[in-house]
């Protein structure tokens, strides 16, 4: 039986729903007019009024906020409240470039907290289970935004954050663990470690998995299940909008749906700033309707991903998002053809590898060059590494268009990640 943390909004009618959110938008436009001079300024430059904004349907007509916004107003110039009323901050992490501060007042923690007490609920969460979460704790909303979630539905919480990964088992076996938050590349190491110590799945009592912060892929999903003997489930969030929670992902697996009591989304064209129908790939963009300290108003977050009204069969109406692939920033241009590291990944764990892989891509003599180191499984060492080798940038021609050069390496011996995993090195940017 489908479980849901607020049953009245998480299946709430088409129709309810949109009159909730023209009404909150109207608020959350005039709000954020008022008191802040940054987006009043570029309503205005637009030639837009709090006035104009009367439903969902006038959406377009708001100027976008982009991250070098962000920037330039950092630290306080997208702040709608008070200092007084604000009670924390959290920062991104600064994956592609300096870090944006995001504030919360108490209420905004309160309705973040909440939205990760859906995530949770989700995948089967009460206040019967233990959840473990590996999220790292700090400026990063992982570990705060499921804490938070956590405490709402009654599980045990263990708030380890990240790192220490022999540690991390010792107490998912001593205390039960039954529910796992972290990223997924630090899932896959914690899967790793659990083997390596000599344990299998019999000796943990884990059952579902919300892993979040990066992108993975199908493949990546299917693996670490196998692992840990779980349902891993995706979470979706930013810094910016709060954190985890955005959107979660329910028994179907199939996409998450997305909070939309608390954010629009809206899908465009990245370069012609064209809104798209649903069904359509594109970037997504976030309106915070109930936000107030740090109420971002048609925000591009530059994920890539498609939005689908179809009918869920965990009955929740609100609208689903696919499994972002990769922000489009995430995207590799390599002699010309566009390039996701995840496409990479699926053939890897296709192949039989571990998603333990190093991306490096150089530009030699004015021609790009596409290096993949790839570890073994200590069952694939004895085997002819030249052939394996060939036979896999075979497999990623055949994905990409172009041709990489594989590296089969030794097992173990790429760095492995306790939070957000960096998959990617591009020289290319040094020489420019
Ligand atoms: P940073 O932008 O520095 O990484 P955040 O920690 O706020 O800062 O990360 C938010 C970003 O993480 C999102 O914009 C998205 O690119 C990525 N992300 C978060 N959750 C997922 C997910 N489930 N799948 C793919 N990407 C995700
Ligand atoms: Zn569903």
């Amino acid at each position: 039986m489908e479980r849901y943390w607020n049953e009245e909004i998480e299946c709430m009618s088409r129709e309810d729903m949109k009159k909730l959110q023209d009404e909150r938008l109207v608020k959350q436009v005039k709000h954020v007019y008022e008191n802040v001079p940054y987006y009043r300024n570029l309503m205005d430059e637009k030639g837009v009024t709090p006035e104009d904004i009367k439903s969902t349907e006038d959406l377009h007509k708001l100027p976008f906020l982009t991250k070098s916004d962000l920037r330039d107003a950092y630290p306080y110039g997208l702040l709608a409240k008070p200092l007084s009323e604000c009670v924390r901050i959290q920062s991104t992490s600064g994956t592609t470039g300096r870090r944006v501060v995001a504030f919360y007042t108490q209420n905004d923690i309160d309705l973040w907290e909440d939205c990760c007490a859906r995530a949770i609920t989700a995948v089967g969460g009460t206040n019967e289970d233990v959840c473990q979460v590996c999220y790292g704790y700090g400026l990063f909303t992982g570990g705060p935004g499921l804490n938070g979630g956590s405490h709402k539905v009654g599980c045990l919480t263990l708030p380890m954050s990240s790192g220490n990964t022999e540690r991390q088992i010792q107490f998912m076996r001593d205390l039960q663990s039954t529910i796992l938050c972290c990223t997924p590349s630090y899932a896959a190491y914690i899967g790793e470690t659990l083997h390596d110590m000599g344990y299998t799945t019999d000796d943990i009592k884990l059952k579902a998995g919300i892993f979040g912060a990066e992108p993975w892929t199908e493949e990546m999903r299917r693996s670490i299940e196998k692992s840990l003997g779980i349902k891993a489930y995706d979470i979706y969030g930013l810094t910016e909008t709060s954190g985890p929670g955005v959107s979660f992902e329910c028994s179907e697996q199939t996409g998450m749906h997305i909070n939309e009591d608390h954010f629009i989304p809206e899908i465009i064209n990245p370069e012609t700033e064209e809104v798209l129908p649903d069904g359509e790939t594109g970037e997504l963009v976030f309106t915070s309707i109930t936000k107030e300290a740090f109420p971002l108003l048609r925000y591009r977050t530059r994920d890539l991903c498609v939005l689908t009204r179809k009918k869920c069969s965990c009955g929740r109406t609100l609208i689903k998002m696919s499994k972002p692939m990769g922000r489009s920033d995430d995207m590799l241009i390599i002699r010309g053809v566009n390039v996701f590291p995840s496409q990479i990944e699926t053939v890897l764990i296709e192949q039989g590898y571990t998603p333990n892989y190093l991306i490096e891509v150089d530009r030699v003599n004015n021609t790009d060059t596409l290096d993949i180191s790839v570890e073994m499984n200590p069952e694939q060492v004895s085997g002819d590494v030249r052939d394996s080798e060939k036979s896999l940038a075979v497999a990623i021609k055949t994905m990409l268009g172009i041709s990489p050069k594989v590296h089969l390496v030794e097992p173990k011996s790429i760095t492995r990640s306790e939070g957000k995993a960096v998959r990617v090195i591009d020289r290319r940017k040094l020489h420019d």
